[in-house]
């Protein structure tokens, strides 16, 4: 007979992590199956680590709705718990009259998601707080930050772990099969196929987490589930002249992304990135040949920043809902129930601002396993 579990999370990211430590806290066995050796070693590590504002989404989405309570709750979190992390601001920066009209349309947005302390500024207080930094009018928003996203997961790992959750690494889920009243999983592992019996399903398989929905019957094109991956890469800033800005830069967001930004690390370092574009493969390679984009994306508002300062560093990639040239997709955080498949939770599309949202994620899926007891 197969093990049985509880709840079986697939995928140990920032998001299968949150829910494991979540869930587990009521006293349910749970237990996270992850392809990888550890934990966080896919998108959850491939990111800018920016715990956003909530101001880019439509107000009653999801993403609006989780990212401002996750950004409270990070910085909650990171306080209290020891999690590297920095209260830096943002500021997007309009170069031209076109993009003034967005930045207003874009903090009317963000007042509109219930971002209290946005402000816009003219070219002078723009000059005055990044005095390097070129606009002629700019959005700021002081909640917006940076934390360590390696420490934020073992924070979760471990709280997991102590709550009673098990982990196991290196271990793919191949196979789903619905079984009375819970569902029988296939994992495939070294020493080869075996199966256990879950009551309740939780796929936060990141960038698989269509195929994982797939699996269990779900038909991802009928559904609309079907993920696009899109590329981002990074490259790092290294100029003798030191760090040029001192707070999170960004333009104007774009179509599939928020636009190539300069963000400040924790050690202090300044880093571009992300561009955004759709690819059929994941491959983590950052593409050299790129690197004059990027300049010329961000020299429009860093006039001093020259092409030799820039090193590639490392890519991610967003699993998108949203494919080239369509308009917005939100979060998929759904209780398959009306599907046929009680007792499934999918977590589809989780990209930006997934990292900030994770614990509000967690809170989310945590009140809808509570409803199927
Ligand atoms: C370039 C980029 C920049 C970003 N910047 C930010 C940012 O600044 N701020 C922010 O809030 N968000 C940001 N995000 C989004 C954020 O990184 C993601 O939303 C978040 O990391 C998603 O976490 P996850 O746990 O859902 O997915 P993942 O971290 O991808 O974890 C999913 C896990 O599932 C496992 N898995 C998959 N299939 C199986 C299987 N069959 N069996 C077992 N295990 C499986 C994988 O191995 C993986 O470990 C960014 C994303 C990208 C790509």
């Amino acid at each position: 007979m197969p093990v049985e579990v509880d709840v079986a999370i697939i995928g140990a990211g920032v998001v299968g992590l949150a829910i494991a430590a979540e869930v587990a806290q009521g006293g349910k066995g749970v237990f996270v199956f992850e392809k990888n050796e550890t934990f966080g070693l896919e998108t959850s590590s491939r990111n800018s680590e920016v715990i956003h504002d909530g101001i880019y989404y439509p107000q009653d989405s999801l993403k609006t709705k989780l990212c401002i309570e996750g950004s409270q709750l990070l910085y909650e979190l990171c306080a209290g718990k020891g999690i590297d992390y920095r209260r830096l601001g943002k500021i997007i920066v309009a170069v031209d009259e076109g993009e003034v009209i967005e930045l207003e349309e874009l903090y009317r947005q963000g007042c509109r998601n219930g971002v209290e302390d946005l402000r816009l500024l003219s070219r002078e207080e723009l000059r005055r707080l990044e005095p390097e930094v070129g606009g002629i009018a700019a959005l700021m928003s002081p909640s917006s930050g940076v934390l360590d996203c390696h420490s934020l997961m073992r924070f979760f790992y471990t709280q997991a772990r102590e709550r009673g959750a098990g982990f196991v690494f290196n271990t793919e889920i191949t196979g789903i099969e619905r079984v009375g009243t819970g569902y029988r999983v296939e994992i495939s592992d070294r020493e080869g196929i075996s199966s256990i019996d879950a009551g309740i399903i939780i796929n936060s398989a990141g960038l698989n987490s269509d195929k994982i929905a797939e699996l269990a019957g779900i038909d991802p094109e009928q559904a609309d589930y079907r993920l696009h991956y899109c590329k981002g890469e990074y490259f790092s800033f290294n100029s003798r002249r030191g760090q040029l800005v001192s707070r999170l830069i960004y333009p104007v967001p774009e179509e599939a992304g928020k636009g190539i930004h300069v963000t400040v690390t924790l050690d202090g370092r300044m880093r571009l990135g992300p561009n955004a574009r759709y690819v059929e493969e994941i491959d983590y390679q950052v593409d050299e040949a790129r690197k004059t984009s990027f300049y010329e994306s961000v020299k429009r508002f860093l006039p001093l920043i020259e092409l030799e300062d820039l090193e590639p560093e490392f890519a991610g990639i967003r699993p998108k809902l949203q494919g080239p040239g369509e308009g917005f997709r939100d979060f998929v955080v759904a209780h398959e129930e009306a599907k046929g498949f009680p007792g499934l939770i999918n977590l589809i599309g989780i990209e930006s601002p997934g990292l900030t949202a994770a614990p509000a994620i967690a809170r989310y899926v945590g009140e809808m396993v509570k409803g199927l007891q």
